[in-house]
């Protein structure tokens, strides 16, 4: 079966967020408090998340990520990916972490069934580690690294927000990492989601930069199709790069024309759009199969063309200053 949205756009992709918690306080995705944490009882369920991902399947959803605020902080995530991974049509697992609790999970998760990770750095640097996720240690996240290669986790993916004035000087430190390991190093624009406007507005670059720095290093990008299966990012490879380089530009060459996505919240909302207000609770619908189906339908019918930033920055209805955290929608 395929799933449509209002423009006429397929939707197979379901990314979940299982917890707003993390135990990272990155710069660009939360202040300097941390978020203001949902009620335990208001996070759905693991059986609930199931039921989502069970109505969604037989209507078309086929890939599903699972994401956060910290997806390894919540109890018994390896249950949630056993139980996804069973569900009929489910074809592509993955999960999208900061990668510190990956030594203690890996195993566990690739047994149950998670096919691959990506995982967000920022840095390659231990104090700038800490500065920017405000208490991690670089030497976690780098062990989170080879533990998902050591098991199998292909291909795995890293998340690197460019942050000027913060790591737009190790770009090349990036690419020659993804040289000399099989990792796909994704650079991500920095967006203004979540409340920190003035750090947003000092430290945005387009990933122009990335281009231009590498052409200057003498490692210039060249296109290549996507590594495991179409998605939002620009893919290249590097000169003798055992590994390659993708870009994502959701502001500056947003990508809503081909958007396949469908968002669950952790609080159980589904939103077709990570950058609009817009969303409904799945809670009334829940075990009532059609029910649940119908309501994922209504949502993908409302879906804007295209997102608010790429709409000129402001829809009439939100400020992109005032949007949740990435923290609390699911990134
Ligand atoms: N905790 C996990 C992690 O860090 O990978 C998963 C959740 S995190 C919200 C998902 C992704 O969103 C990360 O790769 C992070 O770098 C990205 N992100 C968070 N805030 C962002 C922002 N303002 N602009 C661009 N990317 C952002
Ligand atoms: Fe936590 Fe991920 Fe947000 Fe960093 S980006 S604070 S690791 S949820």
């Amino acid at each position: 079966m395929t799933l449509k949205d209002g423009q006429g756009r397929k939707h197979d992709y379901l990314r979940i967020s299982v917890t707003d918690r993390c135990n990272l306080r990155c710069v660009y995705c939360m202040g300097d408090e941390g978020i203001e944490q949902a009620a335990h009882e208001s996070i759905l369920s693991y059986e609930d998340i199931l039921q989502v991902v069970t109505a969604g399947a037989e209507l078309g959803i086929s890939k599903i990520r699972i994401t956060g605020g910290e997806p390894l902080v919540r109890k018994d995530v390896v249950e949630l990916i056993r139980m996804i991974a069973s569900v009929p049509g489910i074809r592509d697992l993955a999960m999208t972490t900061n990668g510190t609790l990956l030594p203690r999970y890996a195993p566990g998760l690739k047994q149950a069934g998670l096919n691959r990770v990506n995982i967000s750095l920022d840095t390659l640097q231990p104090d700038k580690y800490r500065k920017i996720t405000r208490c991690g240690k670089l030497e976690d996240a780098l062990n989170g690294i080879e533990t998902a290669l050591r098991h199998n986790l292909h291909p795995v993916k890293l998340n690197t927000v460019l942050i000027k004035g913060v790591n737009d000087d190790e770009v090349v430190d990036f690419l020659q990492l993804a040289r000399g390991k099989p990792l796909h190093i994704r650079f991500i624009e920095y967006m203004q989601i979540g409340d920190h406007d003035h750090f947003y507005s000092n430290h945005y670059l387009p990933l122009s930069f990335i281009e231009a720095t590498a052409k200057k290093a003498g490692l210039p990008l060249s296109p290549i199709p996507l590594p495991g299966g179409a998605g939002p990012a620009e893919s290249y490879s590097i000169p003798g790069g055992k590994g390659t380089i993708g870009l994502i530009h959701p502001i500056s060459k947003h990508f809503c024309s081909s958007c396949n996505r469908l968002r669950l919240t952790a609080e159980g909302s589904l939103k077709a759009c990570l950058y609009w207000q817009d969303e409904q609770p799945v809670q009334p619908v829940l075990n009532d199969k059609k029910a649940l189906q119908e309501l994922i339908r209504k949502v993908l019918s409302g879906k804007p063309v295209e997102h608010q930033m790429a709409a000129g920055g402001n829809c009439g209805t939100v400020n992109p200053g005032a949007m949740r955290s990435m923290s609390k929608t699911g990134g």
